[in-house]
Parts: structure tokens; sequence; C-alpha cells
């Protein structure tokens, strides 16, 4: 698993959204990334919905290449040919937060239709996802790395009890909705449960790493990247004091090198660049490390870890806005000469800026899946519908070529 995925829950976006044209607006936004991360996440189970659902029982690979409010387009091959077909939903999604429920519900469907025996990664992971707790705690302490940077730690409540579980453990900050001081969920909240939440009563939040943890003291860091008042995880932060509560989903991880990695590429904008610092503090002394990492301005760069086997490529926009330099990452990976034969290349950050750099390892280098864990991290606004399409024609084709 190497995403914040499709049976997870949706992004702050889709939590917030309350307006007629919700859905376009997610479909927009997310729905490229949901059907990639199906694609390469999950395609046992989207091969699975092809065979069953689709009408294709031979197929030996499928991918999603659309996806609506009333279901999915997907493509279908087996030994014949490509077929498209077209899977509906048990019901129109009509909130935004209805589509993971919506996609899982047609795996339990194909698995029940075909009686077969089985468990794809989908329905694995949701085994898993159900097993994630919330920890209820509250911010300790505020400090300022610089003035689109913030440190806060969050300790307390049932926080001594958290574990991390990779290099680049991510939690899902739950803040108290917009114009709220209190939480409106406790230990026992769960992403199926928000839909029937009242709107006004809907936590909002984002996924953010946890860059330190000291069990001794149960406290926990978080760098937050403050980009304005435009989300409301950046709102919060920028105006976070002690004593302020959150709750905690998670820990989740995308860090999955395989066995035989000698090398690792580690690359991240501002976002990425906390799990970049906790995989230098993991990683051996013998390890063979390049890092290429974008910030707005060399007053920006944040501390890395030092590490021996590690070189850095320090990326600057020069100012410009934050996911506008979309070719900045790709430029400087292409650049580099890899020092091993079995690389690892892990990163987070801008999604249009990751998806050139997973693009260029896949497909000019050779990497293979399980090798590349590039997760978006963010979406920039300029992401538009067509996304949806160009996802399914760089991820979606691709996966179905390479499942089969
Ligand atoms: C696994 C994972 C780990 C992450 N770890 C971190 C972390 O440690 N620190 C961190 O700061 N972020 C991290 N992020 C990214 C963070 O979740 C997103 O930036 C998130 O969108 C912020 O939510 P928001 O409510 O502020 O903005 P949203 O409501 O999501 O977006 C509102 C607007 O702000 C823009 N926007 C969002 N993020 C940025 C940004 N960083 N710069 C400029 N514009 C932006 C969007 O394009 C949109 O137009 C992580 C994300 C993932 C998936």
């Amino acid at each position: 698993m190497t995403d914040a995925a499709t049976t997870t829950p949706p992004t702050a976006a889709a939590v917030e959204a309350s307006e007629p044209d919700a859905i376009a607006t997610y479909l927009a936004t997310d729905g490229a990334d949901v059907v990639a991360r199906m694609n390469t996440d999950f395609a046992d189970a989207v091969l699975l919905v092809g065979r069953v659902l689709g009408g294709r029982p031979e197929a030996t690979s499928a991918a999603l290449v659309g996806l609506d409010a009333r279901g999915v387009d997907a493509v279908a091959v087996d030994a014949e040919d490509e077929h498209r077909c077209r899977v509906d939903f048990d019901e129109e999604v009509t909130d935004p937060l209805m589509f993971t429920a919506a996609l899982l519900g047609l795996v339990v469907r194909a698995r029940e239709v075909s009686g077969e025996e089985g468990l794809t990664r989908a329905e694995q992971e949701v085994a898993r996802l159900s097993a994630i707790r919330t920890f209820v705690t509250s911010v300790v302490a505020v400090e300022d790395v610089h003035p689109h940077l913030r440190q806060i730690t969050f300790g307390g409540g049932d926080l001594h009890a958290f574990v991390p579980n990779g290099p680049d453990a991510f939690v899902y900050v739950l803040l108290p909705p917009p114009g709220r001081t209190e939480l409106t969920v406790d230990q026992s909240f769960s992403w199926e449960a928000v839909p029937d939440m009242a709107e006004a009563d809907r936590p909002v939040g984002a996924y953010y790493t946890v860059r330190r943890w000291r069990p001794e003291a149960g406290e926990l860091d978080v760098l937050f990247v403050l980009h304005g008042d435009t989300g409301p995880a950046s709102a919060w932060a920028a105006r976070a004091q002690v004593g302020d509560p959150v709750a905690l989903w998670g820990p989740r991880t995308s860090w999955d090198p395989p066995a035989d990695t000698d090398h690792y590429v580690l690359v991240a904008d501002e976002t990425g660049l906390p799990a970049v610092a906790g995989v230098l503090d993991l990683l051996p002394p013998e390890a063979s490390i390049q890092v290429v990492a974008e910030v707005a301005s060399p007053a920006e760069r944040q501390d890395l870890p030092d590490h021996p086997g590690a070189t850095v490529t320090w990326l600057s926009r020069g100012g410009a806005e934050a996911g506008t330099a979309t070719h900045l990452l790709v430029d400087a990976v292409r650049s580099l000469e890899w020092r091993g034969d079995h690389p690892y290349v892990f990163g987070g950050g801008e999604s249009r800026a990751l998806t050139e750099v997973r693009r260029h390892v896949r497909d000019e280098r050779g990497c293979p899946r399980e090798a590349v864990s590039l997760v978006a991290y963010w979406r920039h606004a300029a992401d538009t519908d067509d996304a949806v399409e160009a996802a399914a024609a760089d991820d979606g084709v691709e996966a179905a070529a390479a499942a089969g």
C-alpha cells in the first residue's frame, strides 16, 4: 500500500464539501488520484470487478479509466482484446464522502457474485484501516521555524499509547469544524460515521507526518507548511495555541522498500521533507541515499539529519508559488546518476510534480511499481477535470498492462 488512498478518508476538501456541486468539485480535485490509486494499489480488486461485474470473465488485467457519481468506466484486457466496460454503483453517490464506500461496494458485490474465495488488497486494506485508532490530545508547544513553517507539538490525552509504524508515519489531524473550538469527534471516531454527521459538526483536517515522537514524554512534533487561509488545516496551524484540542487518526505509512534495495532516492517538496528527514534518521550509515528537495527559497530549507551516505540537492522555486514549478523535481531526478541497480524511490509533494517524477522513474528508468512510493501529498488548485483522463491514461492503462 503506497498511498493515502481510496479506502481511506477523502481529503479535507471532501470533508468540507457541502455545496450542490460538491461531487463535481471532488471529482475534479480528487478523481484522478482515486482512479490512479485504485489502479496502482488495488489492481487485483479492479481486476475482480472487471472480470465479474464488467462481464469479462477471461480478463487478465483491468484498469479504471473514469469515475463519476453513478459508477466507474473500466478497460478489461483478455487474450482477444481490450474491452471497455461500465459498472454502476449500488446507488448514486450524493456526497463525496460516499465514494470510498461506493468503490468498496463494487469489490464486495464482485466477491459475492463470483463466490470466489480470497481477499484482494482493497479488502485487506479495509480490515487494516478499521483497526486504526484515534488519539485525542492537544497542542503543548508551538514554534515558528520560518514564516511558512510551524512546528506544533502534541501531547497529553491518550497520546502516550501512540506507536509510530514507519519513518514517515503520518496521521490525519482532525480539527474542530470551522468557527468552533471544541472537537466534535472522540476516540470512537470512524470515517464511515462522518457522512451521517450534521455538516456543521463534521471535523476538518489533513494528513501530516510525525516528524519526531518522544515516547518518554508522550509527545510528537509535526511540521505544518503555512500556505495561508485557503485550507482549514493551514489556517488552524497558523493560529494554533497551547491547549487547542485535536484528534489524530493513525498512524499509517507509505515506506515499503523492497528487500533488495541498494540505493534510495528521496524526492520531496516542503510537505514531504518531514518524511524524508524521518527516513534519514532511520537508514543505517552505510546506506546510499540521494535527496532531491524543493523549497520556495534557500531561506526555507528544512533541517535534515546528517547522514554520511546522503547527498542532498536543494532546488529553489525562487519564491514562486508552491505547485507552479512542476518540472523542477523531475528535471533534477532526471539528471541524477543513480548509484545502485535496485533503487527505491520514495517521497511526497505536489501531485502533478510527483506524477512527472513517477512517470520518469517508471517509464524512463524502468523502476518496478513496488520500488516507487511517490505520494501526492497535496494538489495545486490549477488541476482540473482533465487530470482524471490524464491519470487514467498515465497510470491506469499502464497498470492494466503491468497486471497482465
Ligand atoms: C501522507 C501525507 C503526509 C503529509 N505530511 C505533511 C507534513 O508533514 N507537513 C505538511 O505541511 N503537509 C503535509 N502533507 C500535506 C497536507 O496534508 C496538505 O498540504 C493538505 O492539503 C493541507 O490541508 P489544508 O486544509 O491546509 O488545505 P486544503 O483544504 O487541502 O487545500 C486548500 C488549498 O490550499 C492549497 N494547498 C494545500 N497544501 C498546500 C501547500 N503545502 N502549499 C501550497 N498550497 C497548498 C490547495 O491547492 C488548495 O488550493 C501531507 C500529506 C500526506 C498525504
